[in-house]
């Protein structure tokens, strides 16, 4: 990660310009081609090891979620370190 550039601090004191100077187009380009793959799944099996009701199953590198035995009770949400799993609570009609 690019290291934020600021001005000096006796030019801080002084004068009302910007702290931050922000990046040059050759820092905005690197940081921008970061990986940037929060939210998608790599298969680290953590929800498949830590889901407590064993609901979680691997079939052909997919993962499900049987909702017969989830108790949705969000550790396996806790434990993906990619945020890709999230939960909807749904109404259940009476
Ligand atoms: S919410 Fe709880 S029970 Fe449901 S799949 Fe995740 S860890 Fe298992
Ligand atoms: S814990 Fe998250 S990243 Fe790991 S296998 Fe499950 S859904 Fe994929």
């Amino acid at each position: 990660m690019t290291e934020r550039k600021r001005i000096p601090d006796d030019r801080r004191r002084t004068s009302f310009a910007e702290v931050n100077i922000g990046l040059a187009e050759a820092e905005v380009l690197r940081e921008a081609a970061r990986c940037l793959s929060c939210g998608v799944c790599d298969g680290c099996d953590n929800c498949l090891t830590f889901c407590p009701d064993h609901a979680v199953t691997k079939r052909n590198g997919s993962y499900e979620i049987n909702y017969d035995y989830c108790k949705g009770c969000g550790i396996c949400i806790h434990e993906c370190p990619r945020d890709a799993i999230h939960l909807r609570i749904r109404q259940v009609p009476r």
